[in-house]
């Protein structure tokens, strides 16, 4: 068998020219797609984070406004910081780098996002809604791994899909989202007994643990669909992805796989969202 590889790459910069046309359409017509980031504190990597999404708007010709905020900012400054911009009508969508230092509380922070500016897919609102089948921004990394799916005609419904992590960001809304294309959904979590069986009946499985390879080659059932949403510093995945070619039918390649759709489904979701000043 020779497995389809999920580019996330390509597809993340074909999606990129749309977006940029996109864009410069909306700018003729007066509208300046704007996504607002906000950081809190000097984590390094939440730094990169920000700064190569502020690149990518950059690049498709749409405006990002920085906010930085100080380590020893409290829940009420975010507060007082995010209810700006959702009064700012020149922003479009509000992303909030995860994590924020611990003094804060990230949920309320989160919750305050106006519903029609989160590109992020971060608040409640916006999980309960896309969960019930609801129009939302999903959260950005499974939006985009679903993406990527459809993108490749890859045929889901009535799949035994597991999802290997349940956090808010990652596993909880692949699960929801794999749900509502009809799969059949198992969560896997660190108190999950016998992973490896259950791994092993898995059709199509998400790797979301944060753990390099913790999903063995072995474990993968021949013809299954492979995800990896997982990335170290060692260049791999949350799954050992070795003979993947020959082993699955379908799989996303670390790096290039799951990492590019997901800053691109972000940028996406900001110009939908100033796309839709045209119909209001
Ligand atoms: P996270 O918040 O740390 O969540 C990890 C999840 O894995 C938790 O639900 C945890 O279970 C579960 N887990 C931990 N150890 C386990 C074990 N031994 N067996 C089974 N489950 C276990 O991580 P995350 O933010 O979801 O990220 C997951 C991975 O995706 C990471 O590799 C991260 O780098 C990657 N990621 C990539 C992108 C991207 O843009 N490509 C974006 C976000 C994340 P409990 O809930 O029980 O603790």
């Amino acid at each position: 068998m020779t497995a389809k590889i999920l580019d996330g790459k390509k597809l993340a910069s074909q999606s990129e020219e749309e977006i940029k046309t996109e864009v410069s359409e909306l700018v003729s017509k007066g509208i300046n797609p704007t996504l607002a980031t906000i950081l809190v504190g000097n984590d390094p990597a939440s730094e990169t984070y920000v700064r190569m999404k502020r690149n990518t708007c950059k690049k498709v010709g749409m405006e990002s406004i920085a906010v930085e905020l100080p380590e020893s900012t409290t829940t009420d400054d975010l507060l007082a910081t995010i209810n700006d911009l959702n009064n700012n009508p020149n922003v479009h969508g509000i992303l909030l780098q995860h994590p924020v230092p611990s003094q804060i509380d990230e949920r309320k922070c989160f919750d305050a996002i106006d519903i029609e500016k989160d590109v992020d897919g971060v608040t409640c609102l916006g999980f309960g809604n896309m969960s019930m089948g609801i129009d939302a921004y999903g959260s950005c990394t499974p939006a985009g791994i679903i993406r990527l799916i459809k993108h490749y005609e890859l045929e889901v419904q009535g799949l035994n899909a597991v999802v290997v992590g349940r956090s808010p960001i990652l596993g909880k809304p692949m699960a929801m989202m794999l749900l509502n294309l009809n799969a059949t959904v198992t969560i896997c979590h660190s108190r999950t007994q016998n992973i490896e069986t259950i791994i092993k009946n898995a059709d199509l499985i998400v790797g979301a643990v944060g753990i390099p390879k913790f999903i063995k080659t072995d474990w993968i059932k021949h013809g299954a669909i492979v995800i990896d949403a997982g990335f170290h510093p060692e260049k791999c995945g949350d799954i050992d992805l070795e003979r993947m070619d020959e082993i699955s039918s379908a799989y996303t390649p670390v790096p290039g796989g799951v990492g590019p759709m997901t800053i691109n489904t972000l940028i996406l979701h900001t110009m939908q969202s100033a796309k839709k000043l045209l119909t209001n």
